[in-house]
This record gives structure tokens, sequence and C-alpha cells, in this order.
């Protein structure tokens, strides 16, 4: 699958959808979720084209790789997630349920979020 630049983070990024903003650096860009799974529901972007996490850690260079996920810890603290603990995800493809083929990071937190996954092996 090829990177769309069509795609909704990447309209963000260009601005030309508005967004919550929370953080933006050369790096990275936070910003609420549209539809918060959590009371505190923050998605962490890069800068760059980059499809998923898979591609991003395949990809990436070593500078944007350590600049996004300081960003991603960054966003974290500023947000006060680490006091009671947090919550970060990443969804990949078809059995993730990536809806935006931009990669991007959850940060959830503000409440217990309970066991890691509804569906389990059975
Ligand atoms: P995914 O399933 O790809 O990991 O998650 C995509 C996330 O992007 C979803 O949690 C969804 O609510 C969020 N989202 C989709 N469109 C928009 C938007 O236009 N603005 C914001 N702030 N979030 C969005």
């Amino acid at each position: 699958m090829n990177y769309d630049p069509d795609n909704i983070f990447a309209k963000i990024l260009r601005n030309e959808i508005p967004c919550d903003r929370l953080y933006e650096d050369e790096y990275a860009l936070a910003f609420n979720d549209i539809s918060p799974q959590a009371p505190i529901h923050a998605l962490v972007i890069p800068k760059g084209q980059y499809l998923s996490f898979a591609d991003f850690s395949a990809n990436a260079s070593a500078d944007e790789i350590a600049g996004f996920f300081r960003v991603a810890q960054r966003v974290a603290d500023d947000l006060g997630l680490p006091k009671d603990g947090f919550r970060v995800i990443s969804n990949i493809g078809r059995n993730g349920h990536q809806e935006v083929m931009h990669f991007h990071l959850h940060l959830l937190g503000g409440c217990d979020l309970g066991s890691m996954l509804k569906r389990g092996l059975g």
C-alpha cells in the first residue's frame, strides 16, 4: 500500500482541517482525538509521510524516530498521564483496525483503562 497524501492526518498537518492542537515541533504534531475513548485521548503523528508503526520503524531516520517518541512522552507528561499510568496504542493494518493510514500513537488515560483487550483468545 502506498501512502495517500490526502488522508485525514495529512490534511491536518497541512492545516486544511482543524484540530485541537496540544504540541507541535519539527518532528511531530499532537492533538486531541475527535472521538475520545478515555477522559484523556491524544494522538501523536510524525511530520513525515509514514503509513504505520511498521513503516515508520523501518524507514524513518534515527532523528525522526527519537524526535517523535520524545514528543509522545513530552505530551504524556504535559497531560499529567504518568502520575496514575496510561496506555500507548498503535493500530496497524486490517487486524489492528487502523482507520487512518498515517502512523500515529494513541495516548490514553485519565481513568482505569481496564485490561488490555476486550477480545481474548477464545
Ligand atoms: P486508528 O483506528 O487509525 O488507530 O485511529 C484513528 C483515530 O483518529 C480514531 O481514534 C479517530 O477518532 C481519530 N480521528 C479520525 N478523524 C479525525 C479527525 O478529523 N480529527 C481528530 N482529531 N481525530 C480524528
